[in-house]
């Protein structure tokens, strides 16, 4: 293959041959918009460090949601911000918790929106971990029965799949045990497998008031330079039950999404995190980027790594551009 013969430059001449040949297509029925659900009515919230984002009582959830569904996204992800907090994360538990009365209300809203839930400790604990501490240490298998009765209430109340970030061993098996037994052996489970202690999680924890109070998440999320170690977190999810697998952050680890889909035959979601988005929101905000450019060509570069899912705050932006 050599010049003049080929010129590859021939089907670059024009959009329409550009359209032709395209080999990623972004696409709206690939994208979760993340959603946060705080107490009270008619609340909402901008987030300070996520321009467009926003706390939101229930009744504007639902609100919300509507316009979801009209721009063909598929689904949305929960995060709660409840009323109280303790040490146990006792109020991710019951029926009259923020995100189990979110789910309910969209139910009742007839809408045929996918509803995933976000399944972890630390926006529900007073010291902002994911999980129970005893003796100074996030305890693993303490935690792993907390989750699966949270991942049981969500199932209660009707969503669809369940979504566990907090990076405890063996939960996924124990949240399928639990959804099994109950009759919910329908709802699937999305596991946060290879999730990674980041920087770029920095402005969610200002919108989901989870930072926590001491310490850090190093002992449970993965550590940045390690990729074999996420190859081994996925299999045990995939081994466990999880029905769809995810990197998370996206970005930075594109080099994953594309292992975790050439070496498993299973569906992969990547999260296009909250610092991923603020960047890119404040250079455009700023004047200093192409927003919506830089957007649809951060966002393919993740379709293109292999994500088959992409939970993203752009969501309806690109929905709306599509
Ligand atoms: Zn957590």
């Amino acid at each position: 293959m050599s010049f003049p013969t080929h010129r590859l430059r021939r089907l670059r001449r024009n959009e329409a041959l550009r359209g032709l040949v395209r080999e990623t297509r972004l696409t709206t029925s690939g994208l979760i918009h993340p959603m946060f659900v705080c107490p009270g009515t008619k609340v909402r919230q901008e987030v300070g460090s996520m321009p467009g984002v926003y706390q939101q009582s229930v009744d504007q959830i639902v609100e919300e949601c509507r316009e979801v569904e009209s721009l063909g996204i598929p689904g949305i992800i929960l995060f709660g911000l409840p009323e109280t907090k303790d040490p146990r994360g006792a109020s991710s538990l019951g029926s009259a918790g923020v995100v189990q009365r979110a789910i309910e209300a969209i139910r009742k809203a007839k809408l045929k929106l996918l509803v995933i839930t976000d399944v972890c400790l630390c926006e529900y604990t007073d010291h902002g971990h994911c999980g129970v501490i005893e003796n100074g240490e996030v305890a693993n298998d303490a935690t792993v029965a907390i989750l699966a009765q949270q991942a049981l209430s969500h199932a209660r109340a009707g969503a669809d799949i369940v979504a566990p970030s907090d990076m405890m061993d063996g939960r996924v098996g124990a949240i399928r045990t639990a959804l099994d037994s109950n009759g919910f052996a329908q709802v699937a489970i999305m596991a946060y497998s290879a999730k990674f202690a980041s920087a770029f999680y920095g402005p969610f924890r200002e919108a989901a008031e989870s930072a926590p109070q001491f310490g850090d998440r190093r002992s449970y999320q993965m550590d940045p330079p390690n990729g074999d170690e996420a190859m081994r977190e996925v299999a045990l999810d995939l081994e466990e039950g999880a029905d769809i697998v995810m990197v998370k952050p996206a970005l930075p680890y594109l080099d994953l999404i594309w292992r975790v889909k050439h070496e498993f035959n299973a569906p992969v979601a990547a999260y296009n995190v909250s610092g991923e988005y603020s960047m890119i929101r404040a250079a455009g905000i700023n004047g200093w980027i192409d927003e919506e450019r830089a957007t649809m060509e951060v966002l393919t570069s993740i379709k293109r790594a292999g994500a088959d899912l992409i939970l993203t705050y752009f969501a309806k932006d690109v929905a709306r551009k599509l």
